[in-house]
């Protein structure tokens, strides 16, 4: 019986001692993994401040180049002594600098930086490939070009995003509205639609203001109808850029271009060779973003898209 007892304590002590060793290495593990844990939300928590302070600098510049293009509107409008036009300018104006709030800044006016024209080569036969010297160097390595699976998201988006097209019916003449599509034919595929899309670098829905056509590099724009050349110039977001005023308050804009062939102030016909496209500014790759809009407002330019050179 004795014998017994005494197996019994000593097995009861051996237990209790595990027991508690047990416990303790628990609880050191415990804390092991949360100091772990601790120093992964850490690291998280600066990228993910890191990243969203990237965001909005880049967010933050757009606002402000779109600004600076229609402060320079707006000093054609001035300069050219149309009241009227300068006024459509400048309710868009004030719209910008109350939305700047939204990133504590206020928007600056800065000189836009005037882009020479380039000589048009007549007689140049152009290889799809060949590669041109940049006119301004492109900042290629800001954005990744968009891959498959991102652009089946940006198309469900699409689908699910119905946006109005306001489209002036055409006038007589059919000249004097942008209804010419602004590359050849077989240069047009449209890759990214009108409307709400994913940014490709700023990985959220934000509003596409015109169509991208995956157009290549160095492929001929046109003026989409008969006007006038109002800006022609460089900024972050379009790299080169040409708005072009028509009539009815219409006007259409070409951007990311590889080289500008017309200057300020030029008078265009439908279907003049006014630049090549390129991949300046913010751009994911050699492609033509073209706006068209009707009192400063950017509409859908499918419905735009009636006539090919
Ligand atoms: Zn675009």
């Amino acid at each position: 019986m004795n014998t017994i007892k005494r197996i019994l304590y000593v097995t009861a002590a051996v237990l209790i001692s595990f027991c508690a060793n047990a416990q303790e290495e628990g609880k050191k593990k415990m804390e092991q993994d949360f100091e772990k844990f601790k120093q992964n939300r850490e690291i998280d928590f600066q990228n993910f401040k890191k990243q969203r302070k990237e965001e909005l600098k880049k967010m933050a510049q757009e606002y402000q180049d779109y600004y600076n293009s229609m402060m320079g509107l707006k000093k054609y409008y001035v300069e050219n002594k149309d009241t009227a036009k300068a006024n459509v300018v400048d309710d868009i104006i004030k719209f910008e600098e109350s939305v700047s709030y939204v990133f504590g800044k206020r928007l600056k006016v800065t000189e836009p930086v005037v882009v020479t024209p380039t000589e048009i080569k007549k007689e140049e036969v152009k290889q799809p490939d060949q590669e041109k010297p940049h006119f301004i160097k492109s900042n290629n390595n800001t954005e990744q070009v968009t891959t498959k699976e991102e652009e089946v998201k940006v198309q469900k988006v699409v689908e699910e995003t119905k946006m109005e097209t306001t489209f002036i019916p055409l006038p007589t003449d059919g000249n004097t509205i942008p209804i010419l599509t602004p590359l050849p034919k077989a240069k047009s595929k449209i890759t990214s639609p009108y409307g709400m899309r994913l940014h490709p670098t700023l990985k959220r829905n934000i509003k596409h203001n015109g169509v991208d056509f995956g157009s290549g590099r160095n492929t001929e724009v046109f003026a989409a109808a008969n006007g006038k050349v109002v800006l022609a110039e460089f900024n972050r977001s379009f790299g080169n850029y040409i708005i072009v005023e028509h009539k009815d308050g219409t006007s259409s804009l070409y951007a990311h271009l590889e080289t500008i062939n017309v200057s300020k102030g030029n008078t265009v016909k439908k279907g003049d060779l006014i630049g090549y496209t390129g991949s300046t500014g913010r751009s994911s790759g050699a492609h033509l973003h073209y706006e068209v809009r009707v009192s400063g407002i950017p509409v859908n330019p499918e419905g735009y898209l009636k006539e090919y050179k």
